[in-house]
């Protein structure tokens, strides 16, 4: 995780097409905005796994809720 990682909160992640890990890389304050998953979003993460940085599109962004 590039993120504290908090139980219940919920992140920003994409899934590493490099080595396919799917990872958090920022916190959602706001669940109900959704002006991160425009299509036309994009941005370049690096994998925390494999290093590999590579370029996510906003259909590719996932929101997710932390769980144990
Ligand atoms: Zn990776």
């Amino acid at each position: 995780m590039l993120v504290e990682w908090i139980i219940g909160k919920w992140y920003l992640s994409v899934t590493c097409k490099a080595c396919g890990v799917q990872f958090a890389f920022t916190p959602d304050d706001q669940p109900d905005e959704t002006h991160y998953l425009t299509d036309s979003a994009e941005m370049v993460l690096t994998c925390p796994e494999c290093y590999f940085p590579l370029t996510y599109n906003g259909h590719e962004i996932r929101k997710v809720q932390a769980k144990k």
